[in-house]
Order: structure tokens, then sequence, then C-alpha cells
């Protein structure tokens, strides 16, 4: 969520605080804007809507050192009187999060005579630093007291009126690196903004703060300098550049069956006796929680169908922001899994929390490497998804669900469910997988079913079990990049109110890939026919009703869901393209959601 870039080095600070920007739009934002040095004083510009408009008001003259930031609003409209950098005395500052005590902060500072500009909870975090520094005087020490009052998150980058030489920065909960190579400096809430200088970096814990000064950045902790050891990012600066593909979004979509391939063969050889490795021992649990937000939310109903169908063992799958603060039953048999693309998604990491708090047995499913997520849970899986630039997730949403379908199997192959047939059947179509899932992406047909659906207003997805959730991503997706009004249902549910919304051509997109249920679907999907839908249905066997079909592979249930989503990941990508949508943009959201 929101982007933060400082540079502290030579020359051009200007210029790179904006390119370091420009390749953190993927995050979402609504505001833009940049404080700089202009010899002793600091200078702030900032404009509503997107980095381009802020270009047009930059000056000529470059800097050596600043802060940028892009501004996904949380308190107060996208405006520029609430963009960031906001200054109170000699401090300046952009702020990524929340902070929760906010109004408790303001009301004391105004009864010390503080006044605000904007309705953000940012302008009362630069106010308390102005006021801390009064008694303590030292900027550090004044950063050290802030830290024990704020509540919430933040990654700020800060800069103070009488060290032009420095940018400081600190955070708690929110994403915030910091990077150097040869004399110049960074802080950046994402890798790749820094990627075009150098692939390492330093990732700051809760409660540090960073002290850039030329040639020189000092961390501290608690009070006390502390050394940490650097990173390097694993992923190139290819995989954050669009490469010929007209958006992120397709590019991602055409890297699945690579990235489906790593993932699957880092976890899984069926060539060996081993067969998995790097997946951690489950013969203990009895029971699983699956706790996420989203897409990957979607993939632990997935899951959660699976485990129940093929391993017979329960599970919950819930979303985070609801688990977090719900009555949850779990004992030492239970193992928690946390699936978060960022690694960073508040609600995720709380629950996390909440769990390891009650002393359960926790496991992370998590792209980012050294995210919150994954330094915090007691077993971490990485998905070899590489960086994922669209706010709309697809490589990451398909590598998730290949990594728990080898986690089925392997439960499965734990409690005997499955029989030995069936495991080498399954066995030999892990290996088919990337092919299949290249020919559906060359199939030519979803450009044509969106030019007749795309001006519509309401589309259906419909689906039972293993279907439905299947259904819910399609439909999010949709809904995410296209702005259409998109429901999934239970398609047996559909009758006892919602089938009132159907009308003369109203899209129904059906899935049928679960065989046992796929007549009671398709007499579902006939009611809504008979009162006019236009149906499109999406399945693994020659279906002669509907209106449009398009034809998945047969393969077992354990792996159709990773191809099926293929199909309502193009549909959405092409409606979304004929609407004229921002597609690696859409409106409103942001990537990873560090905020509550
Ligand atoms: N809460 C802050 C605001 O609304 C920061 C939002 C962000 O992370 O961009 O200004």
């Amino acid at each position: 969520m929101c982007g933060i870039v400082g540079y502290n080095g030579k020359e051009k600070a200007i210029e790179k605080i904006v390119t370091g920007l420009e390749a953190l739009e993927y995050r979402g934002y609504d505001s833009a804007g940049i404080a700089y040095f202009e010899k002793d004083t600091i200078q702030i510009l900032k404009k509503k809507g997107r980095i381009s408009a802020l270009k047009e008001i930059l000056p000529k003259k470059d800097a050596q050192v600043g802060i940028g930031h892009t501004r996904w609003a949380t308190h107060g409209e996208p405006s520029e009187r609430n963009a960031h950098p906001h200054r109170c005395g000699k401090f300046t500052l952009v702020h990524n999060g929340i902070i929760e005590n906010y109004l408790e902060l303001k009301n004391i500072l105004q009864e010390n005579g503080y006044s605000f500009l904007s309705e953000t909870d940012t302008e009362v975090a630069v106010a308390l630093l102005d006021y801390l520094y009064e008694e303590e005087k030292g900027v550090l020490k004044t950063l050290e007291k802030a830290m024990k009052m704020l509540r919430g998150s933040y990654a700020f980058g800060i800069l103070f009126e009488d060290t032009p030489d420095t940018i400081y920065a600190m955070r708690h909960s929110s994403p915030l690196i910091v990077a150097e190579k040869e004399g110049e400096e960074f802080i950046a809430s994402d890798v790749p903004a820094i990627l075009s200088y150098t692939q390492e970096y330093y990732l700051l814990d809760d409660f540090d703060i960073a002290i850039l000064k030329p040639n020189k950045i000092s961390f501290y902790h608690d009070g006390k300098e502390i050394t940490k050891e650097k990173l390097t990012f694993e992923g190139s600066l290819e995989s954050s550049q669009k490469e010929g593909y007209e958006h992120f979004m397709l590019k991602e979509i055409h890297e699945q069956p690579r990235v489906i391939k790593d993932t699957i063969e880092y976890y899984f050889d069926g060539t060996k006796n081993s067969l998995f490795q790097n997946l951690p021992d489950l013969k203990k649990y009895q029971k699983f929680h699956i706790v996420a937000c989203g897409s990957a939310y979607h993939t632990g109903l997935v899951a959660k169908s699976w485990i129940e169908e093929i391993v017979h063992l329960p599970v919950d799958c819930e979303i985070a922001s609801e688990y977090r603060y719900k009555q949850v039953f779990y004992d030492s048999n239970t193992l928690v899994i946390v699936i978060s693309q960022s690694g960073e998604t508040a609600d995720t990491l709380a629950s996390l929390r909440k769990a390891k708090k009650d002393g359960i047995d926790t496991l992370a499913i998590v792209n980012v490497i050294g995210s919150s997520i994954a330094r915090e849970a007691d077993q971490v899986l990485y998905i070899k998804a590489g960086c994922e630039i669209a706010v709309a997730t697809t490589k990451a949403y398909s590598a998730q669900l290949a990594l728990l379908s080898l986690l089925t199997l392997k439960l499965a192959l734990i409690h005997e469910t499955i029989r030995e047939d069936e495991f080498l059947e399954i066995r030999k179509q892990i290996e088919t997988l990337p092919q299949q899932m290249e020919k559906l992406i060359a199939n030519p047909q979803y450009q044509k079913i969106a030019s007749t659906i795309y001006e519509r207003d309401d589309i259906f997805y419909l689906g039972r079990k293993l279907d439905y959730a299947i259904s819910m991503e399609g439909a999010l997706k949709l809904k995410e990049i296209s702005y259409i009004n998109c429901v999934a249902y239970p398609a047996g549910e559909l009758k006892h109110g919602t089938i009132s919304l159907v009308e003369q051509k109203t899209p129904v997109i059906g899935i049928l890939t679960v065989s046992e249920i796929q007549e009671k679907t398709i007499s579902n999907l006939k009611e809504t026919a008979a009162r006019g839908a236009y149906l499109i249905l999406i399945s693994n066997e020659e279906i002669k009703e509907g209106n449009e079909l398009i034809l998945l592979p047969n393969i077992h249930p354990l792996l159709e869901p990773i191809l099926a989503i293929i199909p309502l990941q193009l549909l959405a990508y092409e409606i979304a393209k004929l609407r004229g949508c921002d597609i690696d943009k859409p409106r409103n959201l942001a990537k990873s959601v560090t905020v509550e």
C-alpha cells in the first residue's frame, strides 16, 4: 500500500525518487508528493492523481537529498491537502500505514497549541515529532520517544531541517528497506524501487530506526546502535518490467506455466522415493485453520474442499479480518495456515500473531522473501512466483494453489486416503500441468466472449463445491479490474433470492469441473437461462447446454482448479480492456494491504 522512496546521494535526487515511485506505482495510490532540500530549506510539492501530474510541477534544478510518497488514502479524501509529505516545524515526513491513536494524540497536541491543515493521521505524527523535539532535543531521541507513543502501523521517511545531509527512517508493521550503492543511499517501501541500482538491501524490523548520512548508514533499536544483515533480492529487474506485454497482468498470466513448474519442482520430486522436499511434517495435525484475505482466501477455500474431500480432515477457512477478532477453537493438533502474497497483509499478520500467542503451530505460504509473515510464522513455504506487479493477482494465486495441492497430496499419503494408482495418475498429470496451462492461455475464445458481455452491469458466477470456490476468484478478478458488479454464488442457492436479479441477456458463468455435482449445477444454470440468462460454461466435459463453452482438460480434481482459473483470468482481462480500464492499477485498490 502506498510507496515511499528516499534518496541521499550525489545528484538528481528528485529524478531518482520519482523513478523509484514509478517502480512502486503497482502498489496503488491516489496522490503523490516529494520533499527535498534546496540549500538548507525543505521544499514540498504534491499533486492529486498520478505521478505524471506531479512531474509537471517539479523544478528544473535537481537536489541531493529528498523523500517521495504515493498515498493510498485512509484518513481523508485523496487531495493535494491530504497528500504527503506533511510538515511541522523542522520535521517533514512521509508515511505508510495508519496511526490508530491519532485522535487521542491530536487532542493533546491541539491543547498544546497545534493546529492541522489536513485530515490525515500522518500530520498528527509529524506534529508529535515537533512537540517531542522541544523536550528531547536530539532527533534520534525524539524518534525513540515517538515510537513509544504511536500506536498502529507506520513506515516513515523523515527530513529534519537542521540536518540537510540526512534522511531518517523508522517502521512498525509496515515494510521499509534501506539500500546503498557507491555513495548513493535509498529508503523504499519495496525492492523494485531500488533494483536498477542494487539487489542488496537491509530490511528494517519493527521499531528499528535508520539514519542515512553521506557514506554512512546507522541502525538503532531500543536506544542502542545495532548492525543489520544485508539481504539479496533473488528476482531480477526484468521481473518488475513489462517485457513487451501490454499489461503486467497479461505478462503475469503468461508466466504461470513457469511459476507452477518452479513451485512444484521445489517441493515435489515425483521420481524420488522421498517425493516431497522442503515441506513440513504434517503427521500430527487433525484439524486446519486456513486464514487469508482476498484471492489468497479463495485459494484457502479450494484447499478446504481438497483436504476435506480427499484427506477427510476438517478445515476452517476464514477471512483474516474476521478471524483476528473472533472466538476461535483450536488445540495442539491444529495447524493454522496463513496465506499472503506480500507477506505483509495486516489482518493476516494479526491472525498469525493471535494463533502464535495461543501457542498454536503456524505455517505461512508467502511470496515475498523476508516479509513480516514469513519471518514470524513457525514455518514458511515460499511460492516461486517472483515479483508480482499487477494489483489483481494471477500467478501468485495459482502458485498458492499449486503449493496447497501438494500439501493436500502429502496429507492424503500420510493418512492413506488415496489409492496407489490414483497417486501415480496424479503424479503423471502434475508433469503435464505447465503444458496444459499454455494451451489454455493460447485459447482464442476469450476475446470473442468478452466482446459479447463487456457492456453488462451485472455478471453472475455459479458453481458448487470446489467450483464455487473457483467462481469466487473469477468474480473477484472481474470486479477488481473492470468495475462490473459480479457475484459468485453457490449454484443451488441462487433461487433462494438472488435469481430475481437475472434479466434478459444477464451473463451467467457456470464453472463445471466437479463431475459428481455437474448435473445438479446444469439444472441450476438452466433455471437462469429460462429467465433469459446468457450462459457461458467452463467445463472439462462437452456440455451441450448454454451459449458458450470453454473446454478444460479433464484432470484430477486436485489439479483442475489450477487450470480452471485461467479462462476466468483472461476473460476478466479482455473485458476490462474493452471497457478501457486501468488494468494494472485499478481504482481504489492497493497491492499489498498493510492496513487493517
Ligand atoms: N494514513 C495515511 C493517510 O491517509 C497514509 C496512507 C498511506 O499509507 O498511503 O494519509
